[in-house]
């Protein structure tokens, strides 16, 4: 399962793919991938700062081939909050749109030569030419989907935009998906800033219990299973423990954790050019905890303990992590 650093890997392997190019060549498999989200909670009026516009929405193929195939990519060039991310275009007629994209259960962007050949999960492929006189740089942005439960759909402004409110009125889209999927703040952005993610979980979770909470979406959005062991691992937080149990020095800890073990995880699959998904990483997992339930304590050996709480695994430390309940 992705969690925010694999989407956040992939959205940066688009943006460096999708700077300064033009799409030259468009392949685009016609599969259930692309669906759009529920529509009878999309709202089709979208609020800017200063005004509001109207959005409409595509997934079939003849309109996604439409609009791709003369698009041409809008910097800043990606958008991501929690585990959505989208690519931003303009169409030929200077409407502006967000391609989204739900990574599902192993969904991924991958950056490849013009000629490499095609792998077979390969969904979508833009060949893609950069603005440079080098031919060398021109590439192939793929979206690779195993299995199906990923998702991508457009989201495009009813009319024409001016230059000046583009990127204005691409943020008002992504921020209406955001909206509507009623997500939290972004976990990763928030981690970054201790004193604000104190302040936020004392006032919208304080008395909820610590795990359930982190992978509520709707509270912090992009959180999973891996991540929630490793933070509270870090922050010596039971896991069935509240916020409320916790001191503000813990909750420091616990955002450092996610920053940190987040932030690792970007670096590892950067260097490798596209997502390493955590889960499958078996004994070179990089984890201090999620996985090894029954190996020893990184901390006190002592040997790591499992627990299901509302369904999912968690392993942690009896010694380390202590419920003060
Ligand atoms: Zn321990």
């Amino acid at each position: 399962m992705p969690e925010l650093p694999e989407v956040e890997v992939s959205a940066r392997i688009a943006g460096s793919a999708l700077k300064d190019s033009h799409i030259q060549n468009l392949l685009l498999k016609d599969c259930k991938l692309f669906r759009p989200p529920q529509q009878s909670t999309l709202q089709s009026q979208v609020d800017t700062e200063h005004s509001s516009f109207n959005q409409e929405v595509f997934w079939q193929h003849g309109d996604l081939s439409s609009l791709l195939s003369d698009a041409l990519p809008l910097a800043p060039y990606t958008f991501r909050h929690g585990k959505l991310m989208a690519c931003l275009f303009q169409a030929q007629d200077a409407r502006v749109f967000c391609l989204f994209a739900r990574l599902g259960m192993t969904g991924k962007f991958v950056r490849r030569s013009v000629d490499s050949a095609l792998h077979k999960s390969t969904k979508l492929s833009l060949s893609l030419v950069k603005h440079s006189a080098d031919p060398t740089t021109d590439l192939r942005l793929d979206f690779l989907n195993t299995r199906m439960f990923g998702q991508i759909w457009i989201q495009c402004s009813r009319y024409a935009v001016s230059p000046d409110q583009r990127v204005e009125v691409l943020r008002a889209i992504f921020d209406s998906e955001v909206k509507r999927s009623n997500m939290g703040l972004d976990a990763y952005e928030l981690s970054s800033q201790p004193i604000s993610w104190i302040k936020y979980i004392r006032e919208q979770a304080n008395h909820r219990q610590v795990k359930t909470a982190l992978l509520d979406q709707s509270l912090l959005a992009g959180i999973g299973n891996i991540y929630a062991a490793e933070c509270l691992f870090t922050a010596k937080a039971h896991p069935l423990a509240k916020f409320s149990q916790l001191s503000d020095e813990q909750l420091i800890l616990m955002a450092q954790g996610l920053y940190e073990s987040m932030t690792q995880t970007l670096i590892r699959s950067e260097g490798q050019g596209e997502v390493i998904y955590g889960s499958g990483l078996g004994p070179k997992s990089p984890f201090a905890v999620y996985g090894r339930e029954g190996e020893p304590c990184p901390t006190c050996q002592a040997p790591l303990a499992f627990l299901r709480i509302a369904g999912r695994a968690t392993v942690f430390c009896k010694n380390c992590q202590i419920s003060k309940i």
